[in-house]
């Protein structure tokens, strides 16, 4: 294959192999990670057929990484980020020495040379964002205390890591303290000197350019502001700073998120965010070699016994320690047991340095990957606990009256207009909207709100539409509205539902997914128009002579 079209390929065969694999994983009720992976697996050189460049996938990887990072600094604000810390400090410093002890050890015991067994336990002890986001935001749990603790946990990390980037080539390459002593000073000034920049001057300055840019009203222009300022401030923190691209995306993201444009960025990004966080996923499989599954088993499975039982076991340790209940520690221990990005960049400089054998790097290659395979059955375990222990509850608590609720579904500019009204007329009511802003704005007010998409079945349930009255449907995307509609019909005591619409083919569609009625907005916005201006004084037209009405 002609090298000059080897991006193309791998975009292309990546991208449909992805999804072919993908799409079979979620109807095998399988993580649609696990389907990226094996696509991976099937364009790496270790299987036959295609085997996509493997320069190149890496570098997608990590662009998968940056827009990744971004995205969680959008959803993360600065004070999140200092309410955690006496957590997330103490929990990440225990777990990463906790793992990187049990990594060495098991180094030591098969006789390597201690600087491997370090390095090895090491890349063991991080857990990867992509991984963590994807489980957190398929749980809704992403806005919740214990997904802010698992962020800022993963924050720490982090910046642990840019230490030992920097750290490892020094060690490689001197082992006199003095000069250690250097390296460690210069990095510390230059990743003090990056967060100083970027919360002095950058927190200014990126809020008030994107809103520059708000101002022109082009989306296009828009849209590449928010790109250019998570790939600028990432490649500047890693070139000037020396810091990882991931963590300067991370910082620019957070100080989008100051701006009252930062939900727009969020939303604009979001598709390229989730194309190359599976490129990331395809690039890892790529890495994979299966043949040591067969020929280190016993290997394997202790590397992967250290990352979901080892690491998890420190963590639920310490947020226990530190008082937080047994729920939230359980989902912080679930969160961080697998390894991802960084101990793909951690292993390759390894080996690179030749600190590292190849089979080694294999090992953490297969624990990532059967750990990323297998997080997400921790997270199903946690739910169906969950779901036993409130069913529990529900059998020991004398039946609940009827609660006859009104459920208000988007809290937009139309559903804040009627929950005031409902709140007037001592109305109750539960509002759900996918909105984190609205969201919080609903709970300030003392509303009762889920954030999710009302399509979503689980989020629909949290609202009890079978103990609801009425619902009503305020979102404005038709297909997302038939969908609540249909589903609300489908409950074993159908409720009315009221749906709003913006075209005829809107209406139509929501009648017949069993919506009652559905108001054509314009239509109303018509009549109230028509209305004005038959009866207020200043706009009052002359009324056409009786008679001839
Ligand atoms: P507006 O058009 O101003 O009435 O706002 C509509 C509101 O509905 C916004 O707050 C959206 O976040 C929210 N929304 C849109 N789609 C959904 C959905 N599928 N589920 C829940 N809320 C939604």
């Amino acid at each position: 294959m002609p090298h000059h079209t080897s991006l193309i390929a791998i975009l292309c065969i990546g991208f449909v192999l992805a999804f072919v694999f993908g799409l079979l994983a979620q109807r095998l009720r399988l993580s649609p990670i696990v389907g990226y992976l094996i696509a991976g697996v099937l364009v790496g050189p270790h299987t036959p057929g295609f085997v996509g460049d493997q320069t190149l996938a890496p570098q997608l990887a990590e662009i998968g990484v940056i827009l990744l990072m971004f995205g969680v600094g959008l959803h993360f604000s600065l004070r999140d980020l200092i309410a955690v810390r006496n957590l997330a400090m103490p929990g990440a410093i225990v777990q990463m020495s906790v793992a990187t002890a049990m990594g060495w050890f098991l180094g030591w015991r098969l006789g390597w040379p201690h600087s491997q067994s370090i390095l090895f336990g090491l890349s063991l002890s991080v857990a990867s964002t992509v991984v963590l986001l994807r489980a957190l935001e398929s749980g809704r749990m992403l806005d919740s205390e214990r997904g802010r603790i698992a962020v800022g946990w993963l924050i720490v990390e982090d910046l642990a890591m840019v230490l030992a980037l920097v750290l490892v080539p020094a060690l490689a390459g001197n082992d006199d303290g003095e000069g250690l002593g250097k390296v460690l000073l210069a990095t510390s000034l230059k990743v003090g000197g990056f967060i100083a920049l970027m919360l002095i001057v950058g927190r200014r300055v990126l809020p008030w350019v994107l809103e520059r840019v708000a101002d022109t009203g082009s989306r296009e222009l828009f849209t590449l502001c928010v790109l250019a300022c998570a790939m600028g401030v990432a490649f500047g923190a890693a070139e000037l700073f020396g810091v990882s691209f991931a963590l300067g995306a991370f910082f620019a993201g957070m100080l989008l998120n100051e701006s009252p444009f930062g939900h727009k960025a969020a939303e604009d990004s979001l598709p390229l965010r989730d194309a190359f966080a599976v490129l990331f996923f395809v690039s890892v499989g790529m890495l994979f070699d299966p043949g040591i599954l067969i020929e280190h088993p016993l290997e394997v499975l202790e590397t992967l016994a250290i990352i979901m039982i080892g690491k998890s076991l420190a963590a639920w340790t310490v947020v226990r320690m530190l008082g937080k209940s047994n729920e939230i520690a359980l989902t912080i221990a679930a969160s961080l047991a697998q390894i991802g990005e960084f101990s793909f960049i951690l292993i390759g400089l390894g080996v690179s340095l030749e600190l590292m054998s190849p089979e080694t790097r294999d090992l953490v290659l297969a624990g990532a990957i059967l750990s990323i395979m297998l997080n997400p059955l921790l997270f199903a375990v946690l739910a169906r606990r969950r779901a036993r222990a409130e069913e529990k509850n529900a059998a020991a608590a004398p039946a609940s009256p009827p609660m006859r609720h009104v459920l208000l579904v988007g809290y937009g500019r139309v559903g804040i207009k009627l929950a005031g009204l409902l709140t007037r007329s001592e109305v109750p009511f539960v509002v759900i909207d996918t909105d984190a802003d609205r969201v919080e704005t609903a709970r300030a007010a003392g509303y009762r709100a889920i954030r999710g998409n009302a399509a979503d079945d689980d989020v629909l349930a949290e609202a009890m539409p079978e103990r609801a009255a009425l619902a009503v449907l305020t979102i404005p995307d038709p297909l997302e509205a038939g969908k609540v509609a249909k589903r609300l019909k489908q409950c074993e005591t159908p409720i009315p539902v009221l749906a709003r619409a913006h075209s005829d083919a809107a209406v139509k569609h929501l009648l017949e997914r069993g919506a009652d009625a559905a108001i054509l907005a314009e239509h109303a916005l018509a009549h109230s128009l028509v209305e004005m201006v038959m009866s207020a004084p200043p706009y009052r037209y002359p009324r056409p002579a009786a008679g001839k009405r």
